[in-house]
């Protein structure tokens, strides 16, 4: 398997829109063009588990088809990692696959849900694709509360752990492990964004952030790599950085 395909000779690896990075044996992540949303894979012979699924019900095809043609297995699973449209839209693409989300004060999204179609059209989405794609919504099949493990076959398996409210309402996060090992590959959605300032938006909880970071860091460990919902895969020392500074910006006290 090669480290990125889907774009050009010469293009740069985990670029936005550049096409699918390997970041472990069977742990692949693609960042988006428009929003650089990060789309995370990983197989196992169990099935697949995709982790979001891109801005729209097109884009959440153009996935499907395009892990399809890498011979994967079916998306059996689709962990969530927050309802933000860019993350969620193209969930709709896979409706015969199990939906995870984290629970929260009220549902992550709902069928139809036109506060995340106003979001996309807000950001640039095309009226009617972006109703169309919330309108073909999956309801989430479970919701984690706290902590979740999905054996995906042979040895490995996916902890899907809810750190929200920070980011947003129903933040959660994946951690790939093989055989018990400490995890390889976390998923963070935006709870930790590389390419830019972490977005705190209305239903962001900024003072419960930087502790969701501690737990993160708790769960990934010092080994792990951190995939960013937008940017670059980062370090636990990235992590702990952008902890810091998120303490400072939202004058959240240590402790
Ligand atoms: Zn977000």
């Amino acid at each position: 398997m090669t480290a990125t395909d889907g774009g050009g000779a010469g293009n740069e690896a985990g670029a936005p829109g550049r096409g699918w990075e390997e970041i472990a044996p069977g742990v692949v992540r693609r960042r988006l063009s428009g929003w650089d949303e990060t789309v995370g894979a990983v197989s196992g012979p169990g099935g697949t588990l995709l982790v979001d699924a891109g801005p729209s019900l097109a884009a959440g095809a153009a996935l499907r088809a395009q892990l399809a043609e890498r011979g994967w297995p079916p998306v059996r699973w689709l962990a969530v990692t927050h309802p933000h449209f860019d993350h969620l839209l193209g969930a709709g693409a896979f409706a015969d696959a199990e939906v995870l989300a984290a629970a929260g004060r009220r549902p992550p999204w709902t069928r139809g849900d036109a506060e995340v179609a106003g979001d996309a059209v807000a950001q640039g989405v095309d009226r009617a694709a972006a109703e169309r794609s919330a309108a073909a919504l999956p309801e989430p099949g479970r919701l984690v509360a706290d902590r979740l493990t999905l054996p995906l076959g042979g040895g490995r398996a996916a902890e899907l752990v809810s750190l929200g409210a920070a980011h947003s309402g129903h933040d959660l996060v994946v951690a790939v492990r093989d055989g018990g090992a400490e995890p390889s590959v976390v998923f963070c959605g935006d709870l930790v964004e590389e390419s830019g300032e972490p977005q705190a938006g209305s239903d962001a909880e900024p003072a419960r952030w930087p502790a969701a970071l501690d737990r993160l860091l708790a769960l990934g460990g010092e080994r792990a790599a951190y995939v960013p919902g937008h940017g670059a895969v980062v370090d636990a020392a990235f992590v702990r950085a952008q902890r810091a500074a998120l303490a400072r910006r939202f004058g959240v006290p240590d402790g």
